[in-house]
């Protein structure tokens, strides 16, 4: 707290320790709050500067006491000390300008094209061995081929594959479908092009999240053909690499999919009884689906959800189902 003895100023005292206290408060002050600009030397004289100064203050922060004088216990003072004691609201603390993490998003982006490259290896591959009608001796990835397509798109090779859990798979002819599999096979080719191009990923404030989405979303695509927003919720060490390789596979269907953004599509991949994230998660009261709507999706339905291409992808490349995302935030 500065104090001064006499007046300062237009007809002021004017005494040195006072002008020198004055002066020293002034350059305290932010020069957008009416403070000295630039700082001038502090040499306890009221001259011309010091008087502009004061005045300019005054029409700033206490206009109806503005003529250019202060005086002990008066309105200015109060205004000056409370100014020059404020923290700065420069640089300092306040509101984060933290964004997503590009070093994050790279290797996101490296692990998911890891993924994404097994895949259609794995589809082209699976059509040949059903075709030819090889045996799982023969074949030895069929079967966990079969298992990512029965557990991710809900499709069957034959009726006796049809099991309690996932009550609503459909059997398909990987050779002759036209429904699911050009269907599946093209998003897949689009989602590699994205998570491919660094230009589709744009890193953004928790600010702009909360704007545009909710508090503490990692990532999410505004609209198809959009970029993928990526805030600080999606870095290290909140969220592990394979979990954010999940995001970008899942926000990039998004990218591509139109038709992926409905409710019936877009259930979770911890939204199941499926092993090994069952029970981890279960939906908020406001959920749009049940604690095993991935189980319980058609076909129809799985062949636009963004978890699904994910897990699908994730499962193909090593070789186990285990549908890295939300349930798994830190692996
Ligand atoms: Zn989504």
């Amino acid at each position: 707290m500065g104090s001064i003895t006499r007046s300062v100023g237009a007809g002021g005292a004017n005494r040195p320790a006072d002008v020198t206290e004055i002066q020293q408060l002034l350059n305290k002050v932010p020069a957008v709050q009416g403070g000295a600009s630039p700082p001038f030397v502090v040499f306890g004289t009221c001259d011309s500067a010091t008087l502009a100064a004061i005045l300019k203050f005054q029409k700033k922060q206490v206009p109806a006491f503005a003529d250019g004088r202060i005086d002990p216990g008066g309105p200015t003072l109060a205004k000056l000390n409370a100014l020059a004691g404020a923290p700065s609201p420069g640089p300092g603390p306040g509101p984060s300008a933290a964004t997503g993490s590009l070093t994050d998003v790279n290797r996101a982006r490296g692990i998911g094209q890891i993924w994404l490259a097994a895949v259609e290896p794995a589809i082209t591959g699976f059509i040949f061995s059903v075709g030819k009608g090889l045996s799982n001796a023969q074949a030895p990835s069929l079967a966990f081929i079969e298992d990512a397509f029965h557990k991710h798109f809900k499709l069957i090779l034959d009726p006796s594959k049809k099991d309690a859990a996932h009550p609503n798979t459909k059997v398909f002819d990987p050779v002759t479908d036209k429904t699911f599999l050009p269907f599946i096979r093209s998003t897949f080719r689009g989602v590699q092009g994205v998570v491919m191009n660094p230009g589709k990923f744009d890193l953004i404030t928790a600010a702009k999240a909360t704007a545009d989405k909710a508090s503490g979303i990692a990532a999410y695509v505004l609209k198809t053909g959009g970029n993928i927003q990526v805030s600080p919720a999606f870095n290290s060490p909140a969220r592990g690499p394979n979990c954010q390789a999940a995001i970008v596979v899942h926000e990039a269907v998004h990218v591509v999919d139109g038709a992926s953004g409905n409710d019936a599509a877009h259930i979770p991949e911890w939204a199941t009884n499926d092993p090994p994230i069952s029970g981890k998660v279960a939906p908020g009261p406001d959920a749009k689906f049940g604690k095993t709507g991935y189980d319980l999706q058609t076909p129809e339905q799985a062949m636009h959800n963004a978890a699904a291409y994910a897990s699908f992808a994730a499962h193909v490349a090593r070789g186990k189902d285990e549908r890295f995302g939300d349930g798994r935030q830190t692996e």
